[in-house]
């Protein structure tokens, strides 16, 4: 039997987006009897709040998504920890001196929207004390290697993740484990075998596999799907902006936002309330539209 996650990031109210993709995931574990787990991933203690735990646990509670277990990432460090040991005894982790605003400078665009990584601090040692004495960014070095890639609904995720984006940071300056390290332990541990994310994340893929290649841990299957769009100035970004559970749920109970949800992914003929529990049996990806939406709440109303 497999295992998939959904594995939001606390760090927001829950936003239609978020909850698209937990009901994704439920769907596409349930419809294969496959056993789903809720991941907090709350590592990022700058903007992690349990507030937003809290939101986020009241929505997949209300749209009727029940997931066998939850985690909280942050409770899991040791294993994180380990990791870096491990990275560390084989000799892959440098500290990067480089700022933000240097890499931002070099100018080359990575396919994650951000800017890539030149690897220029390649070859500097960790400080006596490893990298627990370290008050910079810590890099895995990745083999130079291209992967091809692609994940299972066909989208092409080959990368040379070195060059693309530059070896990724695994441990921040303030101690934080980075999500690229993150991610890939936890999906190990918690034998994680199908991976359902936002297409947004695809671009990591290639990262998390060499990261996978170099720490011995499995690579699960990866599906990406489409997301929900929102017109932000004269650029469409994530909805993520806009509104959230708390004032939704002022409008949508749990079944309504449910029925929005699956039609709009292409589940259903009109957006009538309904429950994950009524739409496992006809689930299939190939009934999930493949194109992004672009969304509007007009204080009221989610508008397709
Ligand atoms: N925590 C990440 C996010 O909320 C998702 C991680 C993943 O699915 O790999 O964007």
């Amino acid at each position: 039997m497999g295992v998939g996650r959904f594995a939001p990031s606390p760090t927001g109210d829950a936003h239609p987006g978020t909850l698209l993709a937990g009901l994704l995931v439920w769907l596409d574990a349930k419809s294969r009897g496959d056993t789903v787990l809720l991941r907090l991933e709350d590592l990022d203690t700058t903007r992690a709040q349990g507030s937003h735990v809290d939101a986020i646990l009241d929505a997949v509670g209300a749209l009727g998504l029940r997931f066998d277990t939850v985690h909280t990432q942050s409770l899991d460090k040791a294993r994180h920890h380990l990791a870096l040991d491990n990275l560390a005894a084989a000799g892959l982790l440098y500290p990067c001196a480089c700022s933000r605003s240097r890499v931002k400078a070099l100018g080359r665009k990575a396919p994650d929207g951000g800017f890539a990584y030149d690897n220029v601090c390649r070859g500097r040692p960790l400080p006596e004390g490893g990298w627990r004495a370290c008050g910079e960014n810590v890099r895995a070095r990745l083999p130079d290697e291209a992967l091809r890639l692609y994940d299972e609904s066909g989208l092409d995720l080959s990368q040379t993740p070195a060059a693309a984006m530059g070896d990724p940071i695994v441990l921040r300056r303030d101690g934080v484990v980075a999500y690229q390290l993150a991610v890939v332990v936890d999906d190990a541990a918690q034998g994680v075998t199908r991976v359902v994310r936002g297409r947004d994340i695809a671009p990591s893929t290639a990262t998390q596999v060499m990261l996978q290649r170099l720490l011995g841990l499995p690579t699960p299957v990866y599906r990406h799907h489409f997301l929900l769009l929102e017109p932000r100035g004269d650029k469409l970004a994530k909805l993520h902006g806009s509104v959230g559970w708390r004032e939704l749920s002022r409008k949508y109970d749990g079944a309504k936002l449910c029925g929005w949800l699956a039609h709009v992914a292409g589940l259903t003929q009109a957006p009538t309330p309904t429950t994950p529990d009524a739409l496992v049996d006809a689930f299939d990806w190939s009934r999930v539209r493949g194109d992004d939406v672009t969304v509007r709440w007009n204080g009221h109303a989610l508008e397709p």
